[in-house]
Order: C-alpha cells, then structure tokens, then sequence
C-alpha cells in the first residue's frame, strides 16, 4: 500500500525520537512490501521560532491531506515565559481540534522483562499488566469556559466542565469497542458523588454497557481509581474516562510501567486518520544528547498502522521486534533499574530494533 505521514517533529528529543522511527516504518515498508511517503511540517517551539506561530496554517493543511499524522513533541524552557495561547503546547490542542481527534488511547503495559524498573513491588506487578486507558480529548475542563471574575475573595479565576450525551456516547462506545477486541472489561472513571458532569457520565455509560452484555462493566470514582492503579494495576483492562481525569491517571499508569519513554498513545477521530505520539513531553534535560528512549515513539508508529492504515501484522511485527530487544536485555537509561553495564544511546537502541525486525 501506499500512504502519506505527515510528521510532526517538534523539540526537544522530538526530532531524534522521530527519526527512530522512520527508519523502523521504512524498514517495515520494505519488508511488506509498501510505500510510505512522509512529509515533514513545523510545530510547537521551532514553529514559533521559524513563523511565529505554534501551529502554522502549513502545518493544519498539511496533516488533514496526509493519512495519518506522527509527532514527536513539543515545548522546552525556551518558550516557557510565553502567554498561554502562543506557547508550543497550544499548537497539540489546536491541532487535536483541527482533525477532530476526540478519543486518545493510552495504553499502559509493563513488560515482564522490566519488572525491575517498576516502582511497584513485585509481588503487585508478578506477570506484568497491560491497562488501555481511552481518554476523552476534545471536551471536558480543557475545553470549558474560563476567565477571571470578582468573586467572594477577590480577583479569582475559573474553569468549567461541561460535556453533552453525545461526546460521553462517541467515547464510550469506543471504549466498548475496544474491550470487545480485549479482555471484554471496562471500567468507567468520574467523580459522580461531587460532579453534574460525571453523573450524566456514569448515566450516558450505564445506558451504553446494555448494549454491551458481553462486556463486564464498573464504575469507580476518580480518587479510589488513582489508588487502585497503584494498589493492584492488574485489575484493570479498559478504563475510560473524561480528559483531565484522562490526563492524570494515564501519566500515573505510566509512571507504574517503569518508564514514560516506552509508552505510545494514538488519537483518534471518526475517520481513519489519526495523530500518533509517545506520551512523554520533549525532555530538554535529555535533548541533542542521544540519550532519548526511541520506543514510545517506536511503538506510536506500529499503533499508526494497526489503526489508521490496518496493517495488523506489520504492526505486531514491530511490536515483537521490540519484546525482543527488551528479551534479550538491551535498554536505554531511562529503563535500566539496577541494571549493570553501561546503557545504548537512542541511535544503537534503533538499530537493535531494525536487526529485531
Ligand atoms: P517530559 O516527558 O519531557 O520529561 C519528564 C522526564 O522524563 C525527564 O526527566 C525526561 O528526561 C524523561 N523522559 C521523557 N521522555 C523520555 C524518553 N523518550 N527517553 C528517556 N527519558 C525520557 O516532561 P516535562 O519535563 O514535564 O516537560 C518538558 C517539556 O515537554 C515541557 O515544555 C512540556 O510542556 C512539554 N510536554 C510536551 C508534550 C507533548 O508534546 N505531547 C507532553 C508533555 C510535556
């Protein structure tokens, strides 16, 4: 097949993570035998840097031609003293926005062989987990009304919640849809005994798991789901919730896999066309040095094909290739625990993935 990715580089250790990943999805085209055009487009600091802007029109026009869309990240120190609209990290919500990708998929697995740099106690973590978060994108607090006002105090700030049926209806269903192709378990998170927005939630998925009798459904308020994860990650196969309570539980679930350089997330829309990116940010501590953990972002691309392009296999044969690596005992910094030795750079990282493949 043939297919056209825009890529999103970024900052930071983007370019570098990005790179990686090129090279396994041409090594992968060459061995199935496709044809994988990418076209390469400005955003975040280099964007604003080279237009001013953190998401040129270039950049939006370009992405919603391509079939699908791979970013690095964005952001770094350089930036940071700008207003909130102007800054890099603005330009992945606009752009979220732009090619309607409301639902994130944020998978969270602990690979046995990383036991070791789990924060959590072995006998939690026995046998490794794999957790699918699926996190409303697009609506929700991020997305609210906000300003200032005078209110009892003073000078104060607000932001509000607000979602309808039919957003807790589209996500919800791809939650559903999800755990019909998983271990058939969803478990829907809110704060229903404090939120109107969480009760129409909990009412909206209720309704929904009817229609889903061969999945087994569970509610949990937020605070119990942010214990529970660290508590007894196991218990979890598909959980679903809204985008700030989305936003936090998936950089908790990563944190409990050992490294946030191995988790890669996709965002999805009603089309095929999704935006893939690994969930971490563009590590300035580690940047322009090599140190970069190229399998979030690896892993990112092998979702890109299962789930914009439909090429299962090729994806699973990523997948593998980096079981493998990690099998047969290689790691990057971030992933060492008490490993001994000394770690691979991102480049010898990717070539160990390549010989894999
Ligand atoms: P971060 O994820 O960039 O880094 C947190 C820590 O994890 C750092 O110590 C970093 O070195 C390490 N780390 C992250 N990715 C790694 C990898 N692939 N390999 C090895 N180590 C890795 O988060 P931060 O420091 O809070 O944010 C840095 C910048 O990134 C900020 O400007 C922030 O706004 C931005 N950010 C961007 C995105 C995005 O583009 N999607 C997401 C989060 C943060």
């Amino acid at each position: 097949m043939k297919a056209e990715i825009a890529l999103l580089k970024g900052d930071g250790i983007g370019p570098e993570i990005v790179d990686s990943t090129v090279a396994v999805l041409e090594k992968t085209a060459q061995i199935y035998g496709h044809e994988f055009v990418f076209k390469p487009y400005l955003i975040g600091g280099c964007a604003i840097d080279a237009t001013g802007q953190p998401l040129p029109e270039e950049t939006v026009n370009g992405c919603l031609a391509s079939d699908c869309v791979l970013l690095g990240a964005v952001g770094g120190p350089k930036w940071d003293g700008l207003a909130g609209d102007k800054r890099p990290e603005k330009a992945l919500l606009g752009i979220r926005a732009a090619l309607g990708l409301y639902t994130n998929l944020r998978p969270a697995k602990l690979y046995p062989a990383l036991r070791a740099a789990s924060p959590l106690k072995d006998e939690i973590v026995e046998g490794g987990f794999d957790i699918m978060i699926v996190r409303e994108l697009t609506g929700g607090i991020y997305f609210g009304e906000r300003g200032f006002r005078e209110g009892r105090y003073g000078r104060e700030a607000f932001d509000t919640e607000a979602y309808s049926v039919t957003e807790i209806e589209r996500i919800g269903r791809v939650a559903f849809n999800t755990a019909m192709k998983r271990s058939r378990r969803v478990c829907s998170v809110d704060k229903a005994n404090v939120l109107e927005t969480s009760r129409l939630w909990r009412q909206t998925m209720h309704r929904l798991a009817e229609e889903f009798p061969d999945v087994a459904y569970t509610d949990m308020f937020v605070d119990n789901a942010a214990m529970q994860l660290v508590r007894d990650p196991r218990q979890f196969d598909v959980i679903v919730t809204s985008n700030m309570f989305g936003d936090i539980l998936s950089d908790e679930a990563s944190q409990i896999t050992g490294s946030i350089g191995m988790l890669p997330s996709a965002s999805l829309g009603d089309g095929t066309r999704g935006m893939y990116e690994p969930i971490h940010g563009s590590a300035p501590d580690i940047a322009g040095q090599n140190k970069a953990d190229p399998i979030a972002a690896v892993l990112s691309g092998a979702m890109m094909l299962r789930y914009s392009l439909g090429l299962a296999e090729e994806a699973d044969r990523i997948e593998r290739a980096v079981d493998d690596v990690l099998n047969a005992g290689f790691r990057t910094a971030d992933i060492m625990g008490s490993k001994q030795g000394s770690p691979l750079t991102c480049t010898e990282m990717t070539e160990r993935i390549l010989e894999a493949l």
